[in-house]
């Protein structure tokens, strides 16, 4: 900066600065909003993910994302042009009706509009004074969520990226309140001297909650399973005992409701009896099948999850809310402060009477998730749940009679919720060989791409397993599972 004269700095002008980037945001959108639209019609009737003859054809079908760093950019509307024109017809269509996979839901109309608006006024959800606007939507839609789960109003919550951080909030919580029974302040002082903390549950627990052990400090070996036999189905008796050894030292309970494979529960009314009997802290894993609750035939299985102390539960699964959301629900909301707060000069005061998200959570810059999971409650109210949730049970149940009468097919677990867990059995298959042929059919059905799911090992046996979370999901498109299935089991037999 040149000295004027009087020895002032002349106030700066754009003169001489680098050029700023073209403003052409208007374009672009409509360029996006025109291709996404295009996108979304096409979902009901298009494959769930496109047709490749070998895993390998996806590195082809994708060569033309490669390359170094451009020195000179595209534009703003030629690479948005690009995405829209070669990318999005290389998606799995995880949003669509056919896509049966990891329990993942689609994103519904009001949702993915949501989701738009919070990408346009982009704003930081950790602290009141970065959004009123999102906090205060979190703190609504967080309410709500517990109405429609049953979980009690003065309970503390936050929005997390998924179950994992939801399943990893609510163990931080927990090793908080269980490393204090041992006399120490764990989030200060840290672990060193204290015991392994004990977490027991079933074998339904999900890989995530020994990630956030692992994550969290304690050793992903600190979960100790009590399965009842190969299904991994809880043994109550076994667990009581381990809990009695323990002579009155704190533990952690991890109550699964509704594992992956087929849907199915630990009993968590039971376990929270223990709880209460014992120095126990009950964390419910909820990721899906917090949802039970929503339908007469269902909400037994969630009978209970009022008593426990943390519960996780997920959005981009049943709630069909976009990627990438979850929601931890803790019993005694001091305790997500305690664990959660960043204390820095230039970020809010600890005493600040807001609501800051950051202070609860894992993350500090956070994205406004809440815009998509106001949106959609707000769109849809309980009813519209209640009878997503009850179709979703009907495709199931519909589904597993199919399988039930086919004399090929193996119904592997009963239908307890959205999953359904079988297996192709073709009469005069040995047994020996039926592991194998799942897995080749499992394979051959991802290639195939009309439908889209995954397979398992179910006590012992390979298996497969549709989850049915998704809005637009039809008892039709469940019904093309067992069409291709079967295409693939007779040219597999004509080989
Ligand atoms: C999906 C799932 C998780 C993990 O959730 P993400 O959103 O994938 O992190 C945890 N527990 C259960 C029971 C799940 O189904």
């Amino acid at each position: 900066m040149s000295p004027t004269p009087t020895g002032e700095a002349a106030p700066p002008t754009a003169e001489g600065l680098p050029a700023a980037l073209p403003d052409d945001s208007a374009a672009v959108l409509e360029l996006a909003g025109k291709a996404a639209a295009e996108y979304v019609a096409a979902l009901t009737d298009e494959p769930a993910a496109p047709r490749r003859q070998h895993e390998d054809d996806w590195q082809d079908a994708l060569a033309r994302f490669t390359g170094p760093l451009p020195d000179q950019g595209m534009g703003a509307a030629a690479a948005v042009r690009e995405l829209a024109e070669h990318a999005l017809p290389q998606a799995v269509r995880s949003s669509g009706p056919r896509y049966f996979h990891f329990v993942t839901g689609g994103t519904t109309p009001a949702a993915l509009g949501a989701d738009w608006l919070a990408a346009t006024i982009d704003q930081n959800a950790a602290a009141w004074v970065c959004s009123p606007l999102a906090t205060q939507l979190e703190t609504v839609a967080l309410g709500w969520l517990k109405e429609l789960f049953g979980l009690p109003a003065p309970w503390g919550a936050v929005t997390t990226t998924g179950g994992t951080m939801a399943n990893f909030t609510g163990l931080a919580a927990a090793r908080r309140w269980w490393a204090r029974r041992h006399g120490v302040d764990v989030d200060v002082q840290g672990l060193a001297g204290l015991p392994v903390m004990p977490v027991f549950g079933s074998g339904f627990a999900h890989a995530s909650i020994a990630k956030s052990l692992g994550m969290l400090g304690l050793g992903r070996s600190a979960l100790r399973r009590f399965p009842a036999d190969g299904t991994g189905r809880l043994d109550l008796d076994a667990l009581r005992t381990a809990l009695r050894e323990l002579d009155g030292a704190p533990a952690v309970l991890v109550a699964t409701a509704g594992e992956p494979d087929a849907g199915r529960f630990d009993p968590v009314a039971e376990l929270a009896d223990l709880a209460a009997e014992f120095d126990v802290w009950l964390h419910v894993d909820g990721a899906f099948g917090l949802f039970a609750a929503l339908d007469g035939r269902t909400a037994h299985l969630v009978e209970g999850v009022e008593r426990a102390h943390s519960v996780a539960a997920d959005g981009h699964k049943w709630l069909n809310v976009p990627f990438d959301t979850g929601f931890s629900f803790v019993r005694d909301p001091a305790l997500l402060g305690s664990v959660f707060t960043n204390q820095a000069a230039y970020l809010v005061d600890v005493d600040d009477p807001h609501i800051n998200y950051a202070n609860l959570g894992p993350d500090n810059s956070r994205r406004a998730r809440s815009l998509a999971v106001w949106a959609t409650l707000a769109a849809y109210g309980r009813d519209g749940y209640r009878q997503l949730v009850s179709r979703h049970l009907a495709v199931a149940t519909g589904f597993a009679e199919q399988v039930r009468q086919d004399p090929d097919l193996e119904l592997l677990a009963p239908v307890v919720l959205n999953a359904v867990c079988f297996r192709v059995r073709p009469r005069g298959v040995p047994e020996g060989e039926l592991d194998a042929l799942n897995r080749r059919l499992a394979e051959q059905l991802l290639l195939d791409g009309r439908v889209h799911l995954g397979a398992t090992t179910f006590d012992g046996r390979a298996a497969l397993r549709p989850v049915f979370a998704n809005w637009r999901t039809s008892p039709q498109d469940a019904g093309l599972i067992l069409e291709v299935l079967r295409e693939l089991l007779d040219r597999e037999t004509a080989a």
